[in-house]
């Protein structure tokens, strides 16, 4: 127990104390973080025109809605093509930039940053991943969200559809959702989310932002079920199954008339395209010269992708949210999965897929298409990745046979695999498309067998025929 005298004298020196700490000099206030750059979503793409698969959206949140839109480009489009100039290239790209900065203004997007990746034309998102630097691009898209405190996050399908399929749509939806788990955790890139030294003085090599965790993710998609005024054929829907977009997302009206602007967000969308002259600006031109904009007055459809506040699958996009931060999200992580015996499945991109889902809390994303699914132009070759894996004791050896439908022809040299005990083979299959008029949808089946007993079977889904979008795959 303490005596009297020693808690009075203990009492003495705190006030002691405390008038001695109000005579110190007083630090200046923490400025807060740069309100000129807080966004309500941030929208992360890989190509100066892809918000147009989305612009009549984005017309109703920011000029109806007042949400504040900031946007990320990957790549300058720098390996499209021109329809109106000789300019190609690195020319091209600036000139896209420009196009760019000019069309999202028009919608009300100043803060637009540029990662400055090289278009990658084809379908493999790994080929992207590689061709950007994955790790630097990645740096910067955590930096951006920590800058622009989004509360949503939108962006592109990380999955491979039949569509354009571009595989820079598909590296900026894998790296905004690695950017999503990953900016409101101060270990991920920690130089950003250090104190300067002397934000007055030069050379601080910290970054002064703070941990952010957006709320909700969305991605759209390049998929032919997604209505474009790049894309729009019926043939090109498949007989296999239903629109996947229905049901898994938001659906918004392009017909609605604007409260503010007095016009369909389908003509703000045909006005906002026709910025894109190099990547046929001439649709929305056309369009709006001949008072049809109907091509961009079909609906936007959005695919849920996941949220931290409650919300509802096919609700409004910013349904659930309110200000202020949240605690970081919480994801798996690789999950090792277990095989047993021999098994063989499809590998590079589809095989990523599975376990990025699975890593990153989106398991939902793999029941969108459950059987994979591909668009390869008329007589083009399509790449087909399997990984033969052998789980046993034993070296064996698996033989594969493709059930092809007709007009197909198969170029691959082999057929069977030697496989060392727990080992994995992957193999390259490569395969001819009908060289014939018509687009069609086909189903091709593939068997594997050992020692004269079924290892597994596996499905792809074919669209061939197509004209546009059939990048090489
Ligand atoms: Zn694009």
């Amino acid at each position: 127990m303490k005596s009297q005298s020693s808690v009075v004298a203990a009492f003495s020196l705190l006030l002691f104390a405390a008038g001695t700490f109000a005579q110190l000099p007083k630090a200046p206030p923490l400025p807060g973080p740069d309100d000129r750059y807080k966004a309500d979503f941030l929208l992360i793409i890989a190509h100066p025109d892809d918000d147009v698969l989305i612009s009549g959206y984005l017309a109703k949140a920011i000029l109806d809605e007042h949400k504040r839109g900031a946007a990320i480009l990957c790549s300058s489009g720098d390996g499209g093509r021109n329809e109106i100039g000789q300019e190609t290239g690195a020319a091209l790209g600036q000139e896209r930039i420009l196009e760019s900065r000019r069309a999202l203004e028009f919608l009300g997007i100043t803060n637009v940053w540029y990662m400055g990746g090289h278009d990658t034309p084809g379908q493999d998102v790994l080929w992207s991943l590689d061709n950007w630097n994955h790790g630097r691009v990645l740096d910067e898209i955590v930096r951006l969200v920590r800058l622009t405190r989004p509360e949503v996050i939108i962006t592109m399908l990380p999955d491979y559809v039949a569509g354009e399929n571009h595989d820079d749509h598909q590296a900026a939806g894998v790296m905004a959702t690695e950017a999503f788990d990953m900016a409101g955790d101060p270990t991920a890139f920690p130089e950003q989310v250090a104190a300067p030294r002397d934000r007055m003085q030069v050379m601080n090599m910290t970054e002064g932002l703070q941990p952010w965790q957006p709320k909700k993710i969305y991605y759209f998609t390049d998929a032919f079920d997604a209505f474009s005024p790049y894309w729009h054929d019926k043939r090109h829907e498949s007989p296999f199954r239903k629109n996947f977009l229905e049901g898994n997302g938001p659906e918004y009206s392009n017909s609605l008339v604007s409260p503010s602007r007095h016009v369909s967000y389908g003509r703000l969308a045909a006005e906002q395209q026709s910025f894109y002259l190099t990547q046929g600006g001439s649709i929305g031109k056309e369009a709006l010269a001949k008072g049809d904009v109907s091509v961009f007055e079909q609906p936007t459809h959005f695919i849920f992708g996941k949220s931290l506040v409650a919300s509802s699958v096919t609700g409004d996009i910013f349904e659930g949210v309110t200000p202020g931060p949240i605690p970081p999200t919480r994801i798996p992580g690789f999950q090792q999965q277990t095989h047993e015996g021999l098994s063989v499945e499809f590998g590079d991109s589809w095989g990523f897929y599975r376990d990025f889902w699975k890593a990153h809390s989106l398991e939902h994303v793999a029941h969108l298409l459950p059987v994979p699914e591909v668009a390869i132009p008329r007589g083009g070759a399509l790449h087909v990745p399997l990984l033969i894996r052998n789980d046993t004791e034993n070296p064996e050896e698996v033989s594969r046979t493709a059930v092809l439908p007709e007009g197909w022809t198969e170029k691959t040299g082999s057929a069977r695999y030697p496989v060392r005990a727990h080992e994995v083979y992957p193999a390259q299959l490569v395969l001819i498309a009908p060289d014939m008029d018509g687009v069609r949808w086909q189903e091709i089946t593939w068997k594997a067998e050992a020692n004269g007993r079924p290892v597994g079977t596996i499905k792809l889904r074919v669209l061939s025929g197509v004209g546009n979008g059939g990048l090489p795959q």
